[in-house]
């Protein structure tokens, strides 16, 4: 609507206005006037339905007034983070001179651009998890990444190949705005996809933006070098390209130099466990799949960090494992180190505790929007390093540990200039005087005393004049025209000294000054003003002093973060009695008493999280087939192996009596029917794309979950499908990947006879008439019954419905599909079956992996009955039950 407006007939102000917007066409424009930044035309109306603003308008010189709204300047952080975080881009047009000053309307320009992935104001960001801004450079052959934060100064980059790898890589970020060439939006990946499923704002960028020359050109302007070569970028090709244009979008988003970010760090992402999204999101890393909480997640157990520097860090962690042994031991070492020394440990916790952001307080000190109080809360950050370097000296012969004591610098000089400095209860905003301490720096203390001793100053003046000039009544007079003045009545006229310069005459006196009283009237009079301005340019200087030092500060924050998630993490280990795996090179997972690290964390205090055992590896355990009735517990048994690898792969300890693992290269998971009506694609689609994602991508080191398959379909097809991706994985010659599988086919278990390194287990149950009661324990075997209606029951379903559901299971079992499953395997040694037999009052510990079930608990049971005191009916009903058990 603004393209409309005739130009010529609107305001001055109003020109530049919409001359401005011309410029900034995609964002929506906040416009400085006075206290307020004022929306017009289209963008008011955006924005007053956005943010609930009252929609006025303003003349302006056409017949209709200009619909407008405004925010307060200053509240304006808390609007535009709102309205960033709705995907909209704003530019933020100031006042470049002072208001007073101005000859004409007052000269504005766009200061900055706010995107979601470009914007500084932390207090809207979350604490705990970086702010990124990721660029994709996409042609066929490869597939530039970059990612930034630019509150704290993390810059990598890497390339992949495929576009699943960059989605992959999306998901690992979780980029609050992607950036991109256009050739990305139709590469075939769905934008739509990532917009809904992950939430990320996209953003596709002029070509301009990728210019190779202009990529380079800008790395080396941004960090000095003759060549890129010097950066480490050597083998990088289209990641240049991506990092470049994301260095050059904040530029020109922020409209100044990216200080903060100092170095970039190039990345293979082989380097890392791959996990693609759907197995981040079922395996609920850092955010739960239902109400995407923390609270709930892998991160949440062992987030126990003190700083949000750390919980950054160990979130990183979890979201990308490691793969190298050699790097894996390394942090293993650490936490160990920190499991063994409680006392260092705690104390390092302690001293950590009162340190703030380093990373985001640097930005704000780079970026100059840093106040006296945030300067305070970085020098009582650094004041603990000393105390921290101290404690680590116990520790040392753990390498990391030393080499982190190592990167510690005290910054001792920054604390000493923070400290001679800043006044301890300094005021909220800069402009404001009493932020400089006294005694720091002479002319502030000479402005300072000139308005708290001027009177007293003069005083002296008036006594020294009186004595020198023999005036007995000489006095100091204030006018509001003239200022200060000596008062010499005429009496003393003939005893006035030639260096008193007459300013005013009376009719029975005459005013003078002298240049001493001129400059103290001068001090005085100017004092406020100029106090005010030293004070700021003092804060300035310092802040900017401390700004040249963000080499040494990034660093020792960097060491500082990782500190504090070993120690998170040593804390965890012994607070939830972890263990540390052992780490294998056999392709062996042999878990002993393994437990699901937030399932055990989650149950109600009556119940206790029952421990169980995994064995699997590319021999004759390849895969596990896994039955057992719903809510039996096989999802939280995968799952619990898939984490405690993952977990090991973080460098943790892990919750099990004993763990020798390898390491995997992935981790698929396959879990639930993740209908996700948003993609517009039936459970059963999702399935399968997830299933041939699996299929081609896993290799026999890697690790594979699986929890249903085929269920989205006819009862036939799904068999048989599951079946078939069975002998595939257990393939060695295709796959022969690790594998727990669980599904409600009880046909599948036939396959243990089919094939040598399959396996059947299943999740005990005691039966109880028409009752059932979970056990928990994974057992050899395979479950002969499903118990559906057994947990039907258990769940409420009306008694009529359940005993309907008997008869028909009647009337079906002739009919049962598992004849016609036989056939087909029909070479298959299924007598080998091992029947299932249920429990009553079991000796937990006595179950293992391994067990094969006997009838002594019923015999057992049958010894300790007390016949005295048994009621005939009560007999009749033990006998019934003993019967029923057999
Ligand atoms: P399934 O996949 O067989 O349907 P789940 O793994 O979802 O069953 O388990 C259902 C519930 O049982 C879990 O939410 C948890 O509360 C409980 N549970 C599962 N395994 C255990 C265990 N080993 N010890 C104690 N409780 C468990």
């Amino acid at each position: 609507m603004y393209e409309n407006v005739d130009i010529e007939k609107v305001s001055p102000m109003m020109q530049h206005y919409l001359q401005t917007k011309n410029e900034y066409k995609d964002c929506v424009l906040f416009y400085r006037l006075g206290d307020f930044y004022e929306l017009f035309f289209d963008d008011a109306k955006t924005v007053s339905k956005e943010l609930e603003l009252t929609l006025t308008g303003k003349a302006c010189g056409l017949e209709e007034r200009a619909p407008m709204c405004g925010v307060p300047f200053h509240s304006v952080d808390t609007y535009l983070t709102r309205l960033v975080s709705k995907g909209y881009k704003v530019a933020i047009c100031e006042q470049t001179e002072d208001p007073k000053q101005a000859k004409g309307i007052v000269k504005r320009d766009v200061t900055r651009i706010v995107t979601p992935g470009t914007n500084l104001n932390m207090q809207a960001l979350e604490e705990t998890r970086n702010n990124y801004l990721m660029c994709i450079f996409y042609d066929s052959e490869c597939i530039g990444i970059s990612v930034a934060d630019v509150t704290t100064g993390d810059y990598y980059l890497t390339e992949v190949s495929t576009i699943k790898e960059a989605c992959d890589e999306i998901g690992k970020y979780m980029p609050s705005e992607l950036i991109c060439n256009e050739a990305f939006t139709f590469s075939g990946v769905s934008t739509d996809d990532i917009k809904n499923r992950l939430g990320v704002y996209i953003n596709p960028l002029d070509a301009r933006y990728y210019d190779e020359e202009d990529c380079k050109k800008a790395l080396i302007t941004h960090f000095k070098v003759k060549s890129l070569i010097g950066l480490g970028l050597d083998d990088f090709g289209n990641g240049i390209v991506a990092a470049g244009a994301l260095l050059r979008y904040l530029i020109d988003m922020q409209k100044t130099e990216i200080a903060n970010i100092t170095h970039i760090y190039p990345y293979l992402t082989s380097k890392y466990m791959l996990l693609d999204s759907s197995t981040r999101r079922n395996l609920e890393l850092v955010e739960t799949m239902r109400d995407k909480q923390k609270r709930g997640t892998l991160l949440w157990v062992l987030d126990k960090t003190k700083t949000a520097m750390g919980a950054r860090t160990l979130r990183s962690f979890v979201e990308q494992p490691l793969i190298e042994k050699e790097d894996i031991l390394l942090r293993q070492g650490a936490v160990e180190k920190l499991v063994k020394n409680v006392v260092t440990r705690e104390e390092i916790r302690e001293y950590l505790n009162p340190v703030y952001d380093l990373e985001r307080l640097m930005s704000k000190i780079v970026f100059k929007t840093a106040n006296p109080r945030d300067l305070l809360a970085f020098r009582n950050s650094i004041r603990m390093i000393p105390a921290i370097k101290t404690s680590l000296i116990d520790v040392k012969d753990d390498s990391e540990l030393a080499s982190l004591e190592e990167r510690l610098d005290p910054l001792r000089d920054i604390y000493d200039l923070i400290d001679m400095a800043i006044v301890e209860e300094p005021p909220l905003t800069i402009k404001e005087s009493g932020i400089i301490k006294d005694g720091f720096d002479k002319d502030i203390d000479t402005f300072r005393e000139a308005g708290t001793n001027g009177k007293s100053w003069l005083a002296q003046l008036e006594d020294e004049e009186k004595e020198k000039t023999g005036i007995k009544n000489l006095k100091i007079k204030y006018s509001n025209v003239f200022g200060y003045s000596f008062e010499v009545t005429n009496s003393f006229k003939d005893k006035v000294p030639d260096y008193f310069i007459r300013k005013q005459t009376l009719t029975n006196c005459e005013r003078y000054t002298t240049p001493k009283l001129k400059e103290l009237e001068d001090t005085i009079l100017n004092a406020q003003d100029k106090l005010n301005n030293l004070e700021y340019e003092m804060f300035c200087k310092i802040r900017d002093s401390i700004a040249l030092e963000i080499d040494r500060i990034q660093e020792t924050a960097k060491a500082l973060a990782l500190l504090d998630v070993y120690a998170s993490l040593a804390y965890v280990a012994e607070k939830n009695h972890y263990v540390k795996p052992s780490i294998n090179e056999k392709g062996v997972f042999n878990i002993k008493n393994g437990r699901h690290p937030v399932v055990e964390l989650m149950l109600d205090s009556s119940d206790m999280f029952i421990s169980n055992d995994t064995y699997l590896d590319n021999k004759k355990h390849c895969i596990s087939i896994i039955t057992g009735p719903n809510m039996a517990g096989k999802s939280t048994y995968m799952r619990q192996t898939a984490l405690i690898s993952l977990m090991m792969q973080i460098g943790s300890f892990v919750p099990a009596e004993k763990a020798d693992i390898c390491v995997v290269d992935r981790i698929f998971t396959r879990v639930g029917a993740s209908d996700d009506l948003g993609s517009g694609q039936s459970t059963f689609m999702v399935e399968m794309n997830e299933v041939a994602n699996i299929l081609r991508n896993a290799t026999p080191n890697s690790l594979l979950i699986l929890d249903e398959i085929g269920r989205g379909t006819s009862t036939y097809d799904g068999l048989a499908i599951a079946w078939a991706v069975t002998e595939h994985i257990s393939n060695r010659k295709i796959l022969g990947a690790k594998t727990l599988f669980a599904t409600h086919y009880h046909e599948l278990t036939e396959l243990e006879g089919k094939m040598d390194n399959v396996n059947n287990y299943c999740i005990a149950v005691k039966e109880n008439g028409d009752d059932i009661v979970f056990l928990r324990k994974i057992v050899k075997g395979g479950a002969d019954k499903s118990y559906g209606i057994q947990v039907a029951k258990l769940a409420g379903v009306p008694d009529m419905v359940i005993d309907r559901a008997k008869e028909i299971v009647a009337e079906l079992t002739d009919n049962d599909i598992t004849g016609k499953v036989q056939s087909i395997a029909k070479d298959n040694k299924s007598d080998k079956k091992v029947k299932v037999k249920h429990y009553d009052d079991v000796d937990m510990d006595q179950m293992s992996l391994f067990d094969t079930v006997t009838d002594e608990d019923v015999l057992k049971r049958l010894q300790e009955i007390d016949i005295t005191t048994l009621t005939p009916m009560d007999a009749l009903n033990t006998l019934y039950k003993l019967q029923s058990d057999l």
